[in-house]
């Protein structure tokens, strides 16, 4: 490993991190509640089909979606019970998607279901690519940062790989459920790392931490002696070192062009998470049913990180957290920074959520804005080096070719602009406006 703390050189901010609510609280298992909705577009895709009809009984690990044309994952039962309705569900996006509900039958002590562990040992290179791919994508593995792009296709994919990076920056506030992976199960992270290694070919392996996680750091530094092609490497605390370009230009100094993907320089990265449900299902044939997620804020009673059958409501995880700590808190589903607010509390986990933070009055940062005074502070902080004051003022007035031309297609969408903009102008939403009508521009 090198020793040195490494960044990305230009752009980016600090922000309060509020990671002290729950970076010391171990993961606790929540219990499945009485029912759960489990949505059958839990990845970047179409919504795959169903593989239940009313009145199936499940356990954990049945298979419940299937097959979809063009990019899918499967779905599985997180609980013993019955499916009682073909239907759909909400997502914090405001799209509904297709989703199965199942009443959940506590009285029940079926197992959960399994796949036959693969003996990697007895693999020669090949077997061990296609045995690994095939597996991960049996058990609906996909990007659980928040991408949720299909893990399987991300490993087929034809690019020579050479160094492979778990992403663990996990650079919002207030998130911490990698952050508590790496000092719980550090061996998992290495584990799944390496086989990622091996299936792609990688020479080498990176966990990339940030000096914000002492203690994970540590944990990883001391299980890193055991893997000779893996190192942990330490990220400076700055937004957002997450973001897969400047993960990658803090560790290896590379650039990714623009509209190009990791692959295009050689690198694979994966989630803390991911890795970790890769290594449960190559060596404990586990498919991906249940996530850690962060119930944090200063709005929540009791902040802690659960692992939380997918399919529970919002409303159970923050029930589980003995309810609100205030009168009607703000809540978002993801981190502060890139997350939604949401009112409707019957929206399910999915394997995109990391975290459901409740916000004081005070914490969130109200809609009312006013005018932009010039001071330049998002474009000094943008790590895409893009003008989002310009840009949102082309999106605005309905010129969509500028802001094109002015960078709208590079922008990662981190929000560190509207963090640091003093008149709090909501620059995210206008940026995510002027994206979703460049895509529906392209589509025509
Ligand atoms: S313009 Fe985009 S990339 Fe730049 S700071 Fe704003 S959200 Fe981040
Ligand atoms: S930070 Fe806000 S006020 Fe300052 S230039 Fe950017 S948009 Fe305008």
């Amino acid at each position: 490993m090198s020793d040195r703390v490494k960044r990305f050189p230009i752009g980016g901010t600090h922000l309060p991190e509020e990671k002290g609510l729950t970076s010391e609280s171990p993961i606790v298992s929540m219990p499945p509640p009485a029912e759960i909705l489990v949505p059958l577009k839990q990845h970047i895709g179409l919504p795959v089909r169903p593989a239940v009809a009313v009145g199936d009984r499940v356990r954990p690990g049945s298979l419940i979606g299937h097959e979809a044309d063009g990019l899918r994952a499967k779905v599985h039962s997180s609980v013993n019970g019955e499916v009682v309705d073909l239907t759909v569900a909400a997502l914090p996006d405001g799209s509904t998607v297709p989703a199965v509900r199942i009443r959940v039958d506590r009285e029940s002590d079926e197992p959960a279901q399994t796949l036959e562990p693969i003996d990697t040992d007895l693999l020669d290179a090949d077997a061990y690519r296609e045995a690994v791919i095939a597996r991960v994508e049996e058990a609906g593995i996909v990007g659980l940062g928040g991408a949720t792009f299909p893990t399987h296709v991300k490993l087929a994919a034809s690019d020579p790989i050479d160094t492979v990076i778990v992403n663990g920056a996990e650079c919002e506030p207030y998130i911490t459920v990698d952050d508590r992976l790496m000092q719980e199960e550090a061996e998992k992270v290495f584990r799944g790392l390496e086989i990622v290694r091996r299936t792609v070919g990688a020479e080498v392996g990176f966990v990339a931490c940030e000096i914000n996680k002492p203690v994970a750091l540590k944990r990883l530094r001391e299980v890193a002696a055991g893997f000779p092609n893996i190192s942990a490497q330490a990220l400076d605390t700055r937004y957002p070192h997450g973001a897969e370009k400047h993960l990658i230009k803090a560790v290896l100094n590379r650039e990714v062009p623009t509209r190009a993907l990791p692959g295009a320089v050689g690198v694979l990265v994966n989630n803390v998470q991911t890795v970790c449900a890769i290594a449960d299902a190559v060596d404990r044939g586990r498919v991906l049913s249940e996530r850690v997620v962060t119930v944090s804020g200063h709005g929540v009673t009791t902040p802690r990180n659960l692992r939380v059958p997918l399919g529970a409501a919002v409303s159970d995880l923050i029930a589980f957290c003995d309810g609100p700590a205030v009168d009607e808190p703000a809540i978002i589903v993801g981190g502060p920074m890139t997350g939604m607010r949401v009112t409707d509390l019957a929206i399910p986990v999915t394997k995109a959520t990391s975290g459901v933070i409740l916000l004081t009055e005070s914490e969130y940062r109200g809609s009312r804005h006013m005018a932009c005074i010039r001071c330049g502070r998002c474009v000094e902080v943008c790590p895409m080096y893009l003008p989002p004051n310009r840009m949102t003022a082309y999106i605005n007035n309905d010129m969509l070719e500028d802001a094109i031309a002015a960078g709208l297609d590079a922008c990662i969408l981190c929000g560190a602009c509207q963090f640091v903009c003093p008149s709090k102008r909501p620059l995210l939403e206008w940026i995510n406006h002027g994206k979703a009508a460049m895509a529906a521009k392209r589509r025509r």
